[in-house]
């Protein structure tokens, strides 16, 4: 199995290669070059299985000639070592929670994975890597847990300060060690722009930089199979399901677009965007056109004006785009329109769906969640023939990480799972940056040179 560059300049690469580098020398994205596929009977198989088994059975697909089969089995089992409970809300409607992890998003899933991955990789070669990853909020405290301790590899997570809530702050600040965490006075976007520019730069190249965004294809592949999860545990094969992905870098959706590529059968992906809203406008008209600044809504990690993973997506459906946005050759919109189903909920929307999810059906969410949710509602109001299937909402984060939100719509504070409780009083690890390439070069050298 190898993977492609999605700016196609670039030589095919295995998958260690692939995941160690993150981003490919043309600066496109890792894509497989064929995707792997399960049959009927393999389908059907997995009902039986937990959750552990079916990453490994769907992860093997993708990396069976990269790893041994105990060495991948063993990864699994000790990155998936907690619940992923699917709600059933109302008739065959469920919202499927992925934020039992232990930084409680779904970001746990990927970041798990791909830091175990890259250890083994890391050991294997007898070598060193320093993680560069710009972060909305969720990004950095999974990867900051997830890599925290390892050996081999040093973390270095930029945030945008304004960007993200306490509870969050925290979650990344207060490891220290192997993880170093930069508070930027910009967006996002200027925070992923920082560590895009310091990839491409060839004055940096010594210092093995590698990324653990969205981009990389080593936390795209473990976010496939949570889709074959609520599939197995809730359908009987092969009727097709319903999904909704609320999405902001779209690496989430990417991990269910494979996931049906595989043979998984969805009818629909719906995929809902808070305010940002150039997908959906693309999928009506078209055009693609990235938004510069994104726009800050309470759904904060999916604030992104020009989702990187886009470029993945057009490449699925036949297309090309540059990092840039830029489209050089048409994606078949006829399928892509078939296939995905696509809305903006504003933050107004947002708010009123969590307090209706909460009266209606005693179905808590916070706004991630809701923006997929009220996607999903929305959906089913314009296709109401799809009301009898399976229907499954992706839950991204714990509606603890939101207590403000919370107890403003609904009156009270979400209890804390046990992986967010004692933050408040840890002693943070932090530093400031204002948004300066110049100033972010000089903090690389000094520390990692
Ligand atoms: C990152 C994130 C998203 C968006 O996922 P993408 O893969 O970037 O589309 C949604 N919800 C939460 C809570 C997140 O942390």
């Amino acid at each position: 199995m190898r993977y492609y560059s999605t700016n196609l300049n670039a030589s095919l690469v295995d998958f260690p290669t692939a995941l160690l580098k993150g981003l490919a020398d043309d600066r496109g994205l890792y894509m497989p070059e064929t995707i792997p596929q399960f049959t009927p009977d393999e389908m059907k198989a997995m009902k039986r299985m937990d959750y552990p088994t079916l990453a490994y059975t769907v992860l093997h697909k993708f990396m069976a000639d990269d790893i041994p089969a105990e060495d991948l089995r063993r990864q699994v089992d000790n990155a998936y070592d907690y619940a992923v409970p699917l709600e059933p809300v109302k008739r065959r409607m469920y919202v499927m929670r992925l934020d039992q992890g232990p930084t409680a998003s779904f970001k746990d899933f990927a970041a798990r994975m791909m830091g175990r991955l890259m250890q083994y990789y890391l050991a294997r070669e007898q070598r060193k890597l320093l993680i560069l990853t710009a972060t909305s909020g969720d990004t950095g405290s999974a990867i900051a847990n997830a890599f925290y301790g390892l050996d081999n590899i040093q973390a270095l997570v930029l945030f945008p300060e304004n960007e993200v809530t306490a509870r969050q702050r925290k979650q990344m600040t207060t490891l220290g060690k192997n993880v170093r965490v930069v508070a930027i006075d910009g967006k996002f976007d200027d925070c992923q722009a920082l560590v895009k520019r310091a990839f491409a730069d060839p004055a940096l190249k010594h210092l093995d930089l590698s990324s653990a965004n969205s981009i990389n294809i080593g936390r795209l592949l473990p976010q496939s199979v949570y889709y074959f999860w609520a599939y197995s545990q809730l359908a009987e094969y092969p009727e097709p399901a319903v999904f909704s992905v609320p999405s902001g870098n779209f690496g989430d959706l990417m991990g269910g677009l494979i996931a049906r590529e595989m043979g998984l059968p969805v009818s629909r992906y719906v995929v809902a965007t808070n305010e940002n809203d150039e997908f959906p406008n693309y999928l009506d008209t078209g055009e693609y056109e990235i938004i510069i600044p994104s726009r800050n809504c309470i759904s904060s990690a999916m604030n992104v004006g020009h989702p990187s993973n886009v470029a993945r997506l057009i490449a699925l459906y036949g297309g090309i785009m540059d990092e840039a946005g830029n489209i050089h050759q048409e994606a078949d919109m006829k399928r892509m329109r078939q296939e995905l189903w696509s809305i903006s909920i504003n933050d107004a929307q947002t708010r009123q769906t969590i307090i209706n999810a909460w009266i209606d059906d005693k179905l808590l969410l916070e706004p991630h969640g809701a923006v997929g949710w009220a996607g999903l509602l929305a959906y089913l109001e314009a296709y109401p023939e799809d009301a009898c299937r399976l229907c499954v909402s992706l839950e991204t984060a714990h509606p603890a990480k939101f207590p403000e939100e919370i107890q403003k719509l609904l009156g009270f504070d979400p209890s804390l799972p046990p992986s967010l409780m004692g933050l408040e009083d840890k002693p943070e690890y932090v530093q400031q940056m204002e948004t300066d390439y110049d100033a972010f070069v000089r903090l690389l050298k000094e520390h990692y040179a």
